[in-house]
């Protein structure tokens, strides 16, 4: 041992009354952290390389394994946290940059949990979601403001392009490179399925998906990669990247080792160059700037898709949105600090942007004040867990909602929080061959069917336990929210009151 020795942060424990030394947990494990001593005939491990996966755990045959977190501890106080310490050491060692991965995992306020939903009681009943009809399609787009008539008087009943949910959830940007062939067809399968949307992220559209292209946004990053006409023309929208919740400010960088083969194609660079996304759009320093690139989508793609415009949750992310609706853009997308990545600094990820709840809240009452709320759908994600996270979005003004880190789950993901290592083991954050095929995209897709389904039931539940038929009539309605524990300040931001008043 020596000065560079952190103790694990997880031990493995293996009962032997139980385990057979099949090997099969040496062999799920992409970390090598399981081996076979054949002279004692005993299985072996090094449980320094485990990041809690729960992948051996879950295929052993005999229920041997069980993965718990260390005991050993340093002497930490209200000041130096184990992490904290350990994280110096780390640092010491390598004199790199700290990387993570998926979102902020600081103990700060999540509002969804601190905001409570209404039912009805006597007056205005609820209604029985099974017996009778309930609306969870939305239409995204730009709308009219008011009636508008055609010149000989007849209503004019013609929209700027609209993409078409089935319910008011889309699955949000994860890029190929960033996440596997499998995962990517998995979402795409499922999208179609549902009637909703995926998201290509920024590294372009694989050839074999194109025929999903309806249920397909497509993304142009400030790297550009694999944008070009017929990738454009491909999506049902265009979504232009400017920030990431998970690392807002910075770019992104997907290391040259992991451009090979299909990657390097789709995204149109050289195999084993570094894809780097550079922190800003080279040609975008105003809303000035913005509305050409807008304009220049939609020309290109003759009109017939709207825009979407994708930033961080910043502090001043109210006057950011009010510029952003009147750049042209026909649908703002705001990701919060608990947005996930594939990988990104720890120190950006864990300290920069707020709270998708208070940046809803704030760019929603903005847009309202201003007069330009139908100027633009909202589309907002960094942490949608479940259908209550969906319904509260949408009464505080959403129109919809981006999921990922919960399809994620859906795929088999263990939040082991390690995808920048590119060895999951559940074939989702990673492009090894062997690791890919474990990820069976029918399975996955049906996974990701079955948790959407299960999520629109518990919508309609809510929604008629409100007395509300539609999404539409929940959207923005906050008098159906209360909170609890918050201050005045926060509850003032949210615009919902305490609950008992
Ligand atoms: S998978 Fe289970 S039974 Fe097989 S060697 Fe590993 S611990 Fe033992
Ligand atoms: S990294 Fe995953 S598969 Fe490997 S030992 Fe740890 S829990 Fe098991
Ligand atoms: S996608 Fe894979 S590597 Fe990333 S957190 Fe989930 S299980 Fe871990």
């Amino acid at each position: 041992m020596s000065i560079e020795f952190i103790y694990p942060e997880f031990e493995i424990i293996r009962n032997e009354n139980r385990c057979i030394s099949c090997r099969v947990c040496e062999r799920q494990c992409a970390n090598e952290v399981h081996s076979y001593d054949e002279k004692h005939n005993i299985m072996k491990c090094d449980e320094s390389k485990c990041v809690n996966c729960q992948r051996c755990v879950s295929f052993c045959p005999t229920r041997a394994l069980k993965i718990v977190k260390s005991d050993c501890t340093l002497r930490e106080n209200a000041n130096w946290s184990t992490e904290t310490i350990k994280e110096i050491h780390k640092q010491a060692n390598s004199g790199g940059v700290l990387l993570s991965s998926m979102g902020n995992p600081k103990p700060l306020p999540v509002y969804w949990d601190k905001i409570l939903i209404n039912a009805s009681q006597v007056t205005n009943p609820s209604i029985d979601p099974l017996r009778e009809p309930m609306e969870t399609r939305v239409y995204l787009g730009k709308k009219p403001s008011k009636v508008q008539r055609k010149k000989d008087g007849a209503l004019d009943c013609t929209l700027p392009p609209q993409l078409e949910l089935s319910m008011p959830v889309m699955f949000s940007a994860m890029s190929y490179g960033s996440i596997s062939y499998n995962a990517h067809k998995s979402l795409a399968l499922a999208a179609t399925e549902l009637g909703i949307l995926y998201n290509t992220g920024e590294g372009g559209l694989h050839e074999d998906f194109y025929c999903y292209g309806e249920n397909t946004v497509v993304q142009v990053a400030s790297g550009r990669f694999g944008v070009h006409a017929d990738y454009l023309k491909a999506g049902a929208a265009i979504e232009i990247k400017i920030g990431q919740g998970a690392k807002p400010g910075i770019g992104g960088h997907l290391p040259g080792a992991k451009i090979v083969g299909d990657i390097s194609r789709t995204r149109m660079i050289p195999e084993g160059s570094d894809a780097i996304s550079p922190a800003p759009h080279h040609d975008i320093y105003s809303i000035e700037d913005l509305r050409q690139l807008v304009f220049s989508l939609k020309e290109a793609t003759e009109y017939k898709k709207p825009v979407i415009v994708k930033v961080a949750a910043v502090h001043n992310i109210a006057a950011i949105a009010s510029g952003i609706a009147r750049s042209g853009a026909d649908i703002i997308a705001i990701d919060g600090f608990r947005g996930g990545t594939g990988a990104a600094p720890t120190r950006i990820r864990d300290h920069v942007g707020i709270p998708i709840e208070l940046a809803l809240a704030a760019v929603d009452q903005r847009l309202r004040d201003e007069g330009i709320r139908s100027n633009v759908s909202l589309v907002v994600g960094g942490s949608i867990r479940s259908a209550a996270d969906v319904v509260k979005a949408i009464a505080l003004g959403a129109d919809a909602c981006y999921v990922a880190t919960a399809a994620l789950l859906a795929l088999g993901c263990h939040l082991c929080r390690t995808c920048q290592s590119g060895k999951c083991n559940w074939g989702i954050a990673t492009q090894r061959p062997e690791l890919v095929k474990r990820l069976n995209p029918a399975t996955g897709s049906e996974r990701l069917i079955n948790l959407m389904t299960a999520w629109r039931h518990e919508i309609k539940e809510f929604m008629g336990g409100m007395g509300i038929n539609s999404i539409e009539a929940l959207r923005g309605n906050r008098l159906m929210l209360r909170g609890i524990g918050l201050t005045e300040k926060e509850l003032e931001i949210l615009g919902i009151s305490h609950a008992g008043e």
